[in-house]
């Protein structure tokens, strides 16, 4: 759709209960959650607490525009998560949003060689994603303003900068 969608911090805190109280009533009892940075990093803290999980992981992965269309790809960014961390373990995974869902699928069939049990929980999924989350709090095909990334990066004002 042409229209965005506007996810606020208010809302994005009823967002995070919501979700959380679908895992719980899933019956899913995850003993890590594993976060894609950064905008994961938001939902797994959210559902780390609405959870009582303390046991968080990050991965770092780039979507990278590669030349031309043929090679644009998301890659794991070091340093990757030790396997050994997640064997044996219910994982459940954390972004902000499935879109073409090659991010969820590269980190989640990395943990399928690793794990007992995956899962994904997102904030948003879109139709054409192909990875299908478990967990979703809303479903949309409008971009996404998400309020952590809705500013652009804070400059230093002049006189602001303290001397070295
Ligand atoms: P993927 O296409 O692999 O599912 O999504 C990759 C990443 O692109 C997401 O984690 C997110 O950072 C970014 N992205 C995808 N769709 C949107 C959107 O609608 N809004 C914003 N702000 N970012 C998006």
């Amino acid at each position: 759709g042409a229209e965005r969608e506007i996810l606020t911090w208010d809302l994005f805190g009823r967002a995070g209960r919501e979700l959380a109280q679908a895992v719980a009533d899933d019956g899913y009892e995850p003993d890590v959650i594993l976060s894609i940075a950064r905008g994961g990093l938001f939902v797994a803290g959210s559902l780390g607490y609405a959870l009582g999980v303390k046991n968080l992981h990050v991965m770092n992965v780039e979507f990278y525009e590669g030349v031309g269309r043929t090679l644009d790809m998301p890659v794991m960014l070091p340093p990757v998560p030790n396997a050994v961390d997640f064997s044996a373990k219910k994982v459940l995974i954390a972004d902000d949003v499935a879109d073409t869902g090659r991010t969820l699928e590269l980190v989640r069939d990395f943990c399928l060689d690793h794990v007992a049990d995956v899962r994904c929980a997102v904030v948003y999924e879109k139709p054409q994603s192909l990875v299908k989350c478990e967990y979703v709090w809303k479903r949309t095909d409008s971009w996404i303003n998400f309020p952590w990334s809705d500013q652009p990066p804070v400059t230093a004002r002049a006189g602001q900068v303290l001397d070295a």
